[in-house]
């Protein structure tokens, strides 16, 4: 660790517990800071909090009180969920007092160097490509983000000859003052997470935060196919590597139907890659790329391309019955997810899709329904998912009350050379508490069968 005296007798309002709140409030509190920490959950069924209290923090639950703040704090440390829009935060940024997520605190003690990796999608599949890449390189990684553990207890425990691989969402990037990763992956922008950020620019504006510190010898590697990420590029200090899965030749790293090519020039055969779907093929891309930049071999970027088949929960492969594929995609909780899902299949899908209803559309999948021959409709979202689906030509809809009886129906309506895949188009939180055990539920449904 380094630079840990500066917050040394600072007086901290760590905001929002969870799992990073609570790290970043442990650590400070180690440092010698005085900690306050305010969570909206009440203290008699908020573990974190209690905890905290007994090591000595000063711990407020069950809401977040007016008078809160006072000209003494010297910071806060927010959890990344809570919007801009919350009273404290509007208070605290009136007194110009900084405001970070976990992931500054993570950079400003961290002795490894940081490669950061953000997206609308594809983080984590990159993130974990990347890591793996690295580790069988023999280079001594660390993962941090959604996956892994929390940027700054993983930063604390890193050293000069290690890396982290650092997953960071949007909203963990609004929140950071000097960090400054050593190269920077941007995997793709959509229009997603529009409620919270309100505008595409604004959405813009949080992805570009990940290079706005980077300096002539750091490296942004990015999504050249679009030309919305192409604008942040435009403004990158560092250098510049563009990748593309659209087969142009170029300066850094792009894919044909064959191969993928470093600087123009043939690298690695696609036909090693296990891992299906174009994309896929860009975050195989931006993990490539970091790893050849970050000097690992390239035998162990081909090891992992050829064992690699998903993390869990992402088109994740299940298991092959009487001919018939499971695949675990409940991670798709927005229609954009279950389209790539549905583009990595040549075959007939049988779609497992909905969930929590939040209103919207599902039209965006139209132009991809030609291969599902058959829709089992779930959750909330279930008629109106089944209407859609019919409306897209699909004769064969069914509903069903629960994931049990929709990975039998789909068994029962299925053939040899189907394709059974779970992605909902619809977050999970209708009837699950989080998209894991509605993959898990799946998973086990699918062991069941015979
Ligand atoms: P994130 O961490 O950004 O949410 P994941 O790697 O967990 O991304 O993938 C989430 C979902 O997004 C997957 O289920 C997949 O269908 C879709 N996806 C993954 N990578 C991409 C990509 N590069 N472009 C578009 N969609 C993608």
């Amino acid at each position: 660790m380094k630079n840990i005296d500066q917050f040394k007798g600072q007086k901290i309002l760590v905001l929002g517990l969870a799992k990073s709140g609570y790290a970043a409030a442990e650590l400070l509190h180690s440092f010698g800071a005085q900690v306050i920490v305010n969570d909206a959950s009440p203290l008699e069924n908020n573990e974190e909090a209690k905890v905290l209290l007994e090591q000595g923090l000063t711990v407020i639950c069950g809401g977040h009180p007016k008078d809160l703040l006072d000209e003494s704090f010297d910071l806060i440390v927010k959890n990344p969920g809570i919007p801009y829009s919350n009273p404290i935060l509007q208070q605290a940024a009136d007194m110009n007092l900084p405001i970070w997520t976990e992931i500054e605190l993570a950079y400003r003690i961290s002795e490894a160097p940081i490669i950061g990796i953000t997206g609308s999608n594809g983080k984590t599949t990159t993130t974990t490509l990347l890591y793996h890449m690295l580790n069988i390189g023999g280079e001594n990684p660390l993962i941090a983000g959604n996956i892994g553990t929390v940027a700054c207890s993983v930063a604390k425990e890193a050293t000069k000859e290690q890396k982290i691989v650092l997953e960071a969402s949007s909203f963990q990037l609004m929140g950071i003052d000097q960090f400054r990763p050593k190269i920077a992956i941007l995997t793709n922008l959509y229009e997603a997470h529009l409620d919270y950020h309100g505008d595409l620019e604004s959405y813009q504006d949080a992805k570009a935060q990940m290079i706005k510190n980077q300096l002539a010898d750091d490296y942004f590697i990015y999504n050249a196919d679009q030309p919305h990420v192409v604008e942040i590029a435009e403004h990158a200090a560092a250098v510049k590597v563009p990748f593309s899965v659209e087969g142009k030749k170029m300066t850094g790293i792009s894919a044909d139907d064959l191969r993928i090519y470093w600087n123009g020039e043939p690298f690695i055969d696609r036909s090693v890659i296990k891992l299906p779907g174009k994309h896929n093929l860009e975050n195989i891309l931006c993990a490539i790329a970091a790893a050849n930049l970050l000097g690992c071999k390239k035998s162990a970027i081909i090891d992992v391309l050829s064992s690699f088949t998903g993390v869990k929960h992402r088109m994740q492969f299940v298991k092959e019955l009487n001919g018939r594929k499971y695949y675990n995609d409940s991670k798709a909780t927005n229609t954009l997810a279950t389209k790539s899902a549905l583009t990595a299949f040549d075959g007939p899908v049988i779609l497992l899709a909905g969930g929590l209803d939040r209103g919207h559309s599902f039209e965006e999948l139209r132009p991809y329904m030609d291969n599902v021959k058959a829709v089992i409709a779930l959750g909330e979202t279930k008629e109106r998912f089944a209407t859609f689906a019919r409306s897209c030509g699909v004769e064969d809809v069914k509903i069903a009350s629960s994931m049990e009886e929709a990975v039998q129906l789909a068994q029962a309506n299925s053939v040899e050379k189907d394709v059974i895949l779970l992605s909902p188009a619809s977050a999970s939180w209708d009837e699950y508490p989080s998209f894991e055990i509605r993959g898990d539920r799946f998973i086990t449904a699918v062991q069941a069968l015979d």
